[in-house]
């Protein structure tokens, strides 16, 4: 198989209310041509400077969404032209990025990331921190930021139950948000191991990397 025919499956195959995003970290400009020949526009990156090294040799519909960590020194690089950020886990990166939004002359739409997983090692805060930063007076002034959703990743085990379950907290999270806050209803989780999961447990947007473009190395 290769990635445009990837690219057909996924779209074949997923509901249309469900946004594939690409995600092309450490693959070349050629691999995400090969996708936006065969009619993608949604790819996602882990690292600033990677993906803005690919906006400006890309063609300029091209939605980039960022799914990395994110420091907040680097908020700059990305801030004319990124379309979604998907890693918010603090209120001071809302305010760079409302700032960085500002002096760009427009509204840059973010999720928060919910620390779902068991490991410790990801990223993420938990629900009750996401509802003080979305309450806080300070947020409410930052005009040039929308948050539009909530953002997950499961444990990294063949445990399905586990993962099942870390979706459905999520999920629930999600409806929980959805009922008191304006602008939520995007909800991305699932990557190219726990895809299939993650849209039974409600999710609207996928993530999937090697499942288009191949392991990486
Ligand atoms: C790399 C990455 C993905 C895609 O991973 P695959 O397992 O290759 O599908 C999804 N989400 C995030 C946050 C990633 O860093």
């Amino acid at each position: 198989m290769n990635i445009s025919e990837n690219i057909k499956k996924f779209k074949d195959d997923l509901p249309d209310d469900v946004t594939l995003i690409a995600v092309s970290k450490t693959k070349t400009v050629d691999d995400l041509l090969e996708a936006y020949e065969a009619g993608h526009r949604q790819f996602g990156e882990n690292k600033i400077q990677e993906m803005t090294d690919k906006w400006e040799k890309l063609p300029k519909d091209i939605e980039w969404h960022m799914v990395g960590h994110v420091q907040r020194n680097k908020v700059k690089y990305m801030a004319p032209y990124v379309s979604l950020i998907h890693t918010v886990d603090s209120l001071k990166l809302l305010k760079e990025i409302h700032k960085e939004a500002d002096k760009n002359g427009h509204c840059i739409d973010c999720l928060l990331q919910i620390k779902i997983a068991e490991e410790d090692s990801k990223y993420g805060i938990s629900a009750e921190k996401a509802k003080e930063i979305l309450d806080s007076e300070e947020f409410k002034k930052l005009d040039h930021v929308k948050v539009k959703g909530l953002m997950g990743m499961a444990t990294f085990t063949d445990d399905e139950a586990q993962v099942k379950k870390e979706f459905e907290h999520l999920k629930s999270v999600f409806d929980d948000f959805k009922e008191q806050y304006s602008n939520m209803n995007i909800l991305s989780m699932g990557m190219s191991g726990d895809y299939k999961i993650a849209l039974d447990c409600g999710s609207n947007m996928l993530r999937i990397g090697s499942d288009i473009f191949g392991e990486r190395d």
